[in-house]
């Protein structure tokens, strides 16, 4: 590993720890974190941010959409070759690391490429996108999306934040973004040769594993049903037998317990990247009682995974097992409008670039898929993509998320390696 490097990151290593303290003050709602998209407290830790890549040394502000951009002095208006990002927004009452570890981490990239040499003579660029997260809007991306022109006027006067009630072209206003810019890329893209992304783990693999850092593999896509319903009929608990019920919620609970089936010999069969989740399932609580046969179900169905294909052969067994149930019960089955997107494969050659700087540097870097991230939005944009996950150990989207300062470190050490490396191969 690159001596300079390291000691340059070493050497910045208690300043963004200090960095991700000040920024959890500014955020903190009581209870967590919350960084409003569009709002206030992002808006202030973008602030923060640029204050201390400036000091620095390098160039930073918001660009035309109003995302964070980070650049060594004089290449602002240079096409970017190699980008880092991820989000500067959170959940509402969520923790400091998703997403800002991201954004710290790429300013802290740029800082040591500048003083430790290795930044190469190409454009580079770090972003902290705005409104990543959905439930401000209703919808995930928004930063990525508006800084590639893919959301237009229309569809920005369309979205409202939930809590403020205003649209996202309001709240775009509200920051001085000249709006009728939107629809066109805010930065050229035609040049991008990575974009690289470093993300707190939202699960407990690596923990589980004892292992720091992750390569993602490819970004799961889900199908999804959030308003599916069972129809059956109400009855008296004791009066009816069973041949003559219309029970919604056997039916239903008879669903979901052969999702889980098909989901275990799906993983037996070497799919272990599927996922199933019904997070919803609830009988009508205005009419539900003990002694009545429940005529009435609300459930959601939520399968995600790497391969559309699989994806798709669960749905289907899950939509057969469904018209069967209806007829043994009784029943009938409304799953709503479908929803999700599409599994998307991250660059193989920065997965494995990432994995081989690690092994130079003696970390064992884990291979696994992940859940969305921006990253997903550049990928399928056909610019080559890496993610790399740091260990977390307890989740993320809540105030507990935990990340090891040690660990930050060295995934910083290795988004800067590879980083170097791929400005190098680019000359
Ligand atoms: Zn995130």
């Amino acid at each position: 590993m690159n001596e300079k490097l390291c000691d340059a990151i070493d050497g910045l290593m208690p300043s963004l720890t200090d960095l991700f303290k000040a920024i959890a003050v500014r955020s903190h709602d009581g209870v967590g974190i919350s960084r409003d998209a569009y709002g206030a407290v992002e808006t202030a830790t973008g602030d923060i941010l640029i204050e201390y890549a400036r000091a620095r040394g390098l160039d930073a502000r918001y660009d035309r959409v109003g995302n964070v951009n980070v650049t060594r002095k004089g290449q602002f208006d240079k096409p970017p070759e190699i980008l880092i990002g991820s989000h500067i927004d959170s959940v509402p009452r969520g923790g400091n690391y998703d997403g800002l570890a991201g954004v710290i981490a790429g300013i802290g990239a740029l800082a040591a490429l500048e003083h430790g040499g290795g930044a190469g003579t190409g454009g580079l660029r770090v972003l902290g996108f705005r409104g990543e997260e959905s439930p401000w809007f209703g919808t995930a991306y928004l930063g990525s999306k508006l800084l590639m022109g893919a959301i237009g006027r229309e569809e920005a006067e369309r979205l409202k934040r939930f809590d403020t009630g205003k649209t996202l072209v309001q709240h775009l206003e509200a920051l001085g973004v000249d709006i009728s810019q939107l629809g066109r890329a805010a930065i050229p893209l035609d040049r991008v040769k990575a974009y690289l992304e470093l993300h707190i783990e939202q699960g407990p693999h690596l923990e589980s594993i004892d292992k720091p850092l992750a390569a993602v593999t490819a970004v799961r896509g889900n199908i999804r049903y959030p308003f599916a319903t069972c129809e059956g009929r109400y009855a008296h608990s004791a009066g009816v037998p069973r041949h003559l019920r219309a029970d919604a919620l056997m039916a239903t609970v008879k669903l979901i317990a052969y999702c889980d089936e098909l989901w275990r010999r799906e993983i037996e069969a070497g799919h272990d990247d599927l996922v199933f989740t019904c997070g919803i399932l609830q009988t009508n609580s205005a009419e539900h009682s003990m002694t009545k046969v429940p005529g009435e179900v609300a459930f959601s169905f939520n399968v995600g995974g790497v391969s559309d294909a699989v994806m798709e052969r669960f749905h289907a067994a899950a939509m057969d097992k469904a018209h069967a149930l209806a007829q043994e019960h009784h029943v009938r089955f409304d799953f709503g409008s479908r929803v999700g997107t599409n599994a998307v494969d991250l660059d193989k050659d920065i997965a494995e670039l990432l994995r081989w700087v690690g092994r130079e540097a003696g970390i064992d870097v884990e291979r696994m898929p992940s859940v969305g991230h921006d990253a997903a939005m550049f990928a399928r944009r056909g610019i080559p993509t890496g993610i790399i996950l740091v260990r977390n150990a307890n989740g993320s989207h809540n105030p507990d998320e935990h990340m090891e300062m040690t660990d930050f470190a060295v995934g910083l050490k290795l988004l800067t390696m590879s980083t170097a490396r791929i400005a190098a191969q680019n000359g």
